[in-house]
C-alpha cells in the first residue's frame, strides 16, 4: 500500500485504510478484490445508503482551476429539468480559452410535445444571458441513452484530439452520463461510476483514458447549496425528483389564492384578475390550492401532514419559507424553484409572491416550454 496509490474507481478519490471516518478508506481486505472502491461506494451501491465525508470548496475550486490551465474541451451538463439550480455560474471564468459544448441532461422529463429544436434555441439564448457562450448545444437523456450515441460523436471532433473534463452541478445526471460513454467507447457494460439520487457522489477527478493517450476526465459534483435536494429527506428527495415524463398541470386561478407545492414552496396568486397557470413538478408531488389568506395559517396547522414534504420528523428543523415578489409583464414567464419546478404564468399583468425555504433560489425567465 505504501508505494502503490490506488484509487476507488466508483468515485475516484485515493484509496486509504488507516482511518474509517475520513475520505477514501476501503478496509484493507478489499485492496485484493477486482473491483477496488472505497467504503463509502460500496455502502452506497449495496445498501443505498451515503456517509458524510469532507471534501472542501477548495479542492472543488483547486480542480477547476486546473481546467483553465489546461488546453481541453470542456462538456457542461446541467439538467434540464433544474437549468438555472445546476448552472454553475462562474464556470466561463474557468475555463479559461477552451471550447465548451453545452449539455442539458434529463430531456426524457419535460412533456414529448415539446420540440427538442426549441429547447436548444431556449438553451443558447439563456447560457448568452448567464455569460457563457458554448459551441454547441445537446439534449440528452443519460439513463435512457438518447442523444449520448451523438454526443460521442461530438465530443470526439471537438476535442480535436485534446482531453476532455466533464463538469456539472451535482445530481446532474454526470455519473450516468459517463457511464454510458464508457460503453459507447469501450464497450464495457458494468456501471463502473457510482450514480445515485444523493447529491455529492463523485468526489476526485477520475481519469477515463480514451484509446489515443488522452482522458476523459469526470470531475467532482459541484455542491450548488442553493438545491432544494439540502432542505428534504430521502423520502422527500425521492417524490421531488421526477423519474417519468411531467404530466403538466393547469389550474385556472383567480386574484387571491395560493397553490402549495408539498409543504416546500408556495405560489400566491395577488392581483392580476383570472388567469392560467401551468405546473411543471414531479407528478408525485402534491399541489394543493387554498385562498391566500388562510394559507399561513393551513402551513402552521398542516406542514407535515397535509403539506409534505418536509415530513413531520422534519417539521421542527425547517427553515421558515422566504418571500420574493414579482410581477409578470409578458405573457408565457416561468417563475422557477430551483430544484423543485416552475410554474409558467401564460399570461401577462399578474403580481406573484413565490416563497420558499431560505436559501434556495427562485428566478424567472422567459418560458422554456
Ligand atoms: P451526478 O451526481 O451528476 O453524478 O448524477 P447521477 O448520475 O448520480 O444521477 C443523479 C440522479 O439523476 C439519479 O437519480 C439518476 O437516476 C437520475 N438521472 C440521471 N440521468 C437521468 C436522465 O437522463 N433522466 C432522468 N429522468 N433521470 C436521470
Amino acid at each position: 500500500m505504501e508505494n502503490q496509490v490506488l484509487h476507488c474507481q466508483g468515485c475516484g478519490v485515493k484509496i486509504q485504510t488507516e482511518n474509517k471516518t475520513e475520505i477514501g478508506y476501503a478496509p484493507p481486505s478489499a485492496l485484493d478484490r477486482e473491483v477496488l472502491i472505497c467504503q463509502r461506494c460500496f455502502r452506497l451501491k449495496h445498501y443505498n445508503e451515503i456517509q458524510d465525508v469532507s471534501l472542501t470548496d477548495d479542492d472543488f475550486l483547486k480542480i477547476l482551476n486546473g481546467i483553465g490551465d489546461s488546453d481541453a474541451l470542456v462538456v457542461k451538463i446541467v439538467d434540464i429539468f433544474d437549468f438555472n439550480g445546476s448552472w454553475l455560474p462562474g464556470l466561463h471564468r474557468f475555463v479559461g480559452k477552451n471550447k465548451v459544448l453545452l449539455v442539458g441532461n434529463k430531456v426524457d422529463l419535460l412533456p414529448k410535445s415539446v420540440k427538442n429544436s426549441k429547447l436548444i434555441h431556449w438553451m443558447k439564448y439563456s447560457a448568452s444571458q448567464l455569460g457563457l457562450k458554448p459551441k454547441d448545444v445537446y439534449l440528452i437523456s443519460a439513463a435512457k441513452g438518447e442523444g449520448v450515441q451523438e454526443l460521442a460523436a461530438a465530443i470526439d471532433f471537438h476535442r480535436e484530439g485534446k482531453n476532455v473534463y466533464v463538469v456539472g452541478c451535482t445530481n446532474v445526471g454526470k455519473s450516468t452520463f459517463i457511464n454510458k460513454i464508457i460503453k459507447e467507447f469501450s464497450g464495457v457494460t458494468d456501471d463502473v461510476i457510482t450514480t445515485s439520487q444523493f447529491p455529492g457522489t463523485t468526489l476526485d477527478l477520475i481519469d477515463i483514458p480514451l484509446d489515443d493517450g488522452t482522458s476523459l476526465f469526470d470531475t467532482p459534483g459541484i455542491i450548488n447549496h442553493h438545491q432544494m435536494a439540502h432542505f428534504v429527506n430521502e423520502k422527500g428527495l425521492k417524490m421531488i425528483s421526477p423519474r417519468k415524463e411531467i404530466k403538466p398541470r393547469v389550474f385556472q386561478l383567480n386574484e387571491g389564492q395560493t397553490l402549495y407545492f408539498g409543504g416546500l414552496a408556495r405560489f400566491d396568486y395577488i392581483s392580476g384578475g383570472r388567469k392560467s397557470f401551468t405546473c411543471y413538478v414531479s407528478n408525485e408531488l402534491n399541489i394543493h390550492r387554498t385562498k391566500l389568506e388562510k394559507a399561513d395559517k393551513l402551513y402552521e396547522d398542516h406542514v407535515g401532514e397535509l403539506l409534505f414534504p418536509p415530513f413531520e420528523e422534519e417539521v421542527k428543523e425547517f427553515p421558515p419559507l422566504v418571500k420574493q415578489e414579482f410581477m409578470i409583464r409578458e405573457a408565457k414567464t416561468d417563475i422557477v424553484f430551483h430544484g423543485l419546478g416552475w410554474v409558467t404564468c401564460n399570461e401577462p399583468g399578474a403580481k406573484i409572491v413565490a416563497h420558499v425555504p431560505k436559501g434556495v433560489g427562485v428566478t424567472i425567465r422567459q418560458s422554456l416550454i
